[in-house]
């Protein structure tokens, strides 16, 4: 089984550059998930096992039901803690940044990170790294940022002195990227991955307990009343989409994560190759997140780029619209409309607009 990624110049740069480092700031994308932070985490519980202190700079806040990883209440929130985490990323000699492609993932960030005079180093599994750096790890085929923690620490020899809590974090991003192992997992390395971590005592049913079955009980009567009041689903075109306004939120008691992965419900219905959400910032007018998941070889990422001022991965993809809920809707009908042949089997793909 071929863990290591690393060409052997790469290898020695890592080593070089952790090596000199004083100050270390591990940063991941806004909106943290489970990968962004498992990684960034496990990452930092490396560090640490080489004898080298970080912080983990956040743009915002991360997930209710993520509270629980190992080292996550260390997390510095640059929305909550501006001066702190400015101060932090000017001061750093080098800057991890995980799971992101480019600075303009880390949001409102964006200048401070572009402003450190910081080594950079990007490890990522997102499409097409834009970023400048001293070593940029991306590998769009790996199944997650966290995989990719996992094999360079393998592959620098460091598996001996993992501790249990790094390994929670890598196995927890794994997992959440991919949906519990329900997609983009068919990999054997990743199984044998697996089987190392849990060598270190890791619960990984705890773990998956912990991720997916901790909602509040206004969570679920969220999830409820959006998939049978909010949906719309368009059956020749297997696709459909539904919306997440202010005054849902208002009226289910919503807190950051309580929607999380609810775009893939639409997806368990029969045939269903594309599911959109759309979903009112909780505090700005005319700010609408979009999220998009689709099956098969139809490229959702293409539809956030051409109608969603996003992109991503080919069944994973978000993006952003400037605009009242009601017109993103109409946005959404003119995007399945403009992908009708692709989504109906009966056309190609359209030339991006
Ligand atoms: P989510 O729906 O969970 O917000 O995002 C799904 C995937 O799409 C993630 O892998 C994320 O990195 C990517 N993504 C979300 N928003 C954007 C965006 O605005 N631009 C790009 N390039 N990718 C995005
Ligand atoms: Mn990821």
């Amino acid at each position: 089984m071929n863990i290591n990624i690393l060409s052997n110049s790469e290898v020695q740069t890592l080593n070089e550059i952790i090596e000199n480092a004083q100050n270390i700031v591990i940063c991941c994308h806004k909106s943290p998930d489970g990968d962004a932070l498992g990684s960034s985490l496990g990452w930092a519980n490396f560090l640490s096992s080489c004898g080298k202190a970080s912080t983990i700079v956040a743009p915002d806040a991360y997930p209710d039901f993520l509270q629980w990883m190992p080292g996550a209440n260390s997390i510095v929130r640059y929305d909550k803690h501006t001066e702190q985490a400015t101060t932090l990323l000017q001061n750093a000699d080098l800057i991890f940044c995980l799971d992101f492609n480019g600075s303009d993932r880390v949001d409102e960030m964006k200048d401070a990170l572009d402003a450190s005079p910081a080594k950079k180093v990007m490890i990522d599994h997102h499409l097409n790294p834009r970023m400048e750096t001293v070593l940029t790890v991306s590998h769009p085929n790996m199944s997650s940022t966290s995989e990719l923690v996992f094999r360079i620490i393998w592959q620098l020899g460091k598996f001996e002195e993992m501790s249990k809590e790094c390994a929670v974090n890598i196995y927890c991003g794994m997992m959440t990227d991919t949906g519990g192992f329900t997609y983009n997992s068919t990999q054997p390395e990743i199984f044998f991955i697996i089987s190392q971590l849990l060598t270190k005592g890791i619960d990984k049913d705890r773990i998956y307990r912990n991720v997916f079955n901790n909602f509040s009980q206004w969570a679920i009567r969220l999830r409820g009343y959006l998939m049978s009041q909010k949906l719309n689903v368009f059956s020749d075109l297997h696709a459909s989409y539904f919306t997440i306004s202010r005054r849902d939120m208002r009226d289910f008691h919503f807190i950051k994560g309580d929607a999380e992965g609810l775009v893939n419900e639409p997806l368990r219905i029969k045939g269903m190759k594309l599911s959109v959400s759309l979903r009112e910032d909780d505090r700005r007018d005319n700010l609408i997140w979009v999220s998009l998941r689709s099956v098969g070889n139809f490229p959702c990422n293409k539809m956030a780029e051409d109608f969603f001022n996003g992109g991503g991965h080919l069944n994973a993809s978000g993006g952003r619209l400037n605009c009242s809920l009601t017109e993103a809707e109409k946005v959404v009908r003119e995007a399945f409309a403009y992908y009708e042949g692709a989504l109906t089997g009966w056309g190609p793909l359209p030339k991006s607009r």
